[in-house]
């Protein structure tokens, strides 16, 4: 079976293209960059998709939390696009596949930034959401742009928490301030953050790609709801570093803008009663134990 991967070399991607290989499937990228085994955009678009392609997964898009990127009109177009006209290129080059040729599924990533935070509410795949600020407009116009027309391609999208894992992410992140003792709980900590480890993530898509009972929404989270204080704590403990410190929310909405900022100022409670109804199991369900397992 043949996949083909827009964001591959990310990290989530990266991760999710040696896990595909290891399970005998055929990958090819998507990249701006030319690289091995992969296709640029431009060729996508003058091509179409690679013959005897049978899924397809987007997991591209510029790095939100970039802190040295300022949040500009033209950076936030580039947050846009790259997701926004990324699904759009990859949904129009599939309707245009001839039926033979159609991918059997599509797979794009989308984010829990689309429930409005709230320190109560626990939301799952049911519920409403994705219209009260930049990012919760951005996960649905993201995830509206991944529709494909017909019913030849089944279409997934995975609402993904936080992504916990070496090299990349908020845990590449916040390292070196946690090795420093520096670690440190955003305002209050009382904030939710919803969190999965990249190996049930990565699982997750594979699943979506194997199994045709995963159509629409699946929320990509851990069972165990933790708020920023506790995944602090926990991750300063096991790296045998104090956590008493806390920045303030001001400072962060100064460096990231208060639009993105609420990406680490707010948050909200998500399960995923999909992965329930499929079955899915989760491998790593308590923060402690997934963080244990990343830094050892
Ligand atoms: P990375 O930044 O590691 O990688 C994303 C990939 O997207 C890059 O390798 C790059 O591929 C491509 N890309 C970056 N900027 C652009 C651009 N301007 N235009 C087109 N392509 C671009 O991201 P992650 O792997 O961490 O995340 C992947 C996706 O998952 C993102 O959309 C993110 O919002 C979403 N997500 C991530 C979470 C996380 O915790 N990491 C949580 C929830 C959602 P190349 O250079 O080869 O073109």
């Amino acid at each position: 079976k043949k996949v083909l991967i827009a964001g591959g070399s990310g990290f989530i991607g990266s991760v999710l293209t040696k896990q595909l290989q290891k399970d005998g499937f055929e990958t090819c990228l998507i990249s701006r960059m030319p690289r091995p085994n992969s296709i640029t955009w431009d060729d996508l678009n003058q091509n179409g998709i690679p013959e005897r392609t049978d899924a397809v997964i987007n997991v591209a898009g510029q790095n939100v939390l970039d802190p040295t990127r300022r949040w500009t009109p033209g950076f936030k177009q580039n947050v846009i696009a790259s997701r926004v006209h990324t699904n759009q290129m990859l949904v129009n080059v599939i309707n245009q596949c001839d039926s033979h040729q159609k991918p059997k599924v599509f797979v794009s990533i989308s984010g829990v930034g689309y429930y409005r935070p709230d320190p109560n509410q626990i939301y799952d795949e049911y519920s409403t959401g994705g219209d009260h600020d930049f990012l919760s407009k951005l996960c649905t116009d993201w995830e509206k742009a991944s529709k494909v027309e017909g019913d030849q391609t089944r279409n997934v999208i995975v609402r993904s928490g936080i992504v916990l894992g070496k090299n990349g992410g908020i845990i590449q992140q916040m390292y070196p301030l946690f090795f420093l003792g520096l670690g440190s709980k955003i305002g209050s900590g009382t904030q939710h953050m919803p969190w999965i480890h990249i190996e049930d993530i990565c699982n997750i898509f594979i699943q979506a790609l194997i199994n045709d009972k995963f159509a629409g929404v699946i929320n990509g989270v851990a069972p165990e709801i933790v708020t920023n204080d506790q995944f602090t704590k926990t991750f300063a403990r096991l790296l045998w570093r104090p956590s008493f410190l806390f920045i303030p929310e001001q400072i962060i909405e100064f460096v990231f803008s208060s639009e993105r900022a609420v990406m680490m100022t707010r948050g909200q409670k998500v399960i995923s009663k999909r992965m329930e109804e499929l079955g899915v199991h989760i491998k790593h369900p308590t923060v402690e134990e997934a963080l244990k397992d990343i830094l050892k």
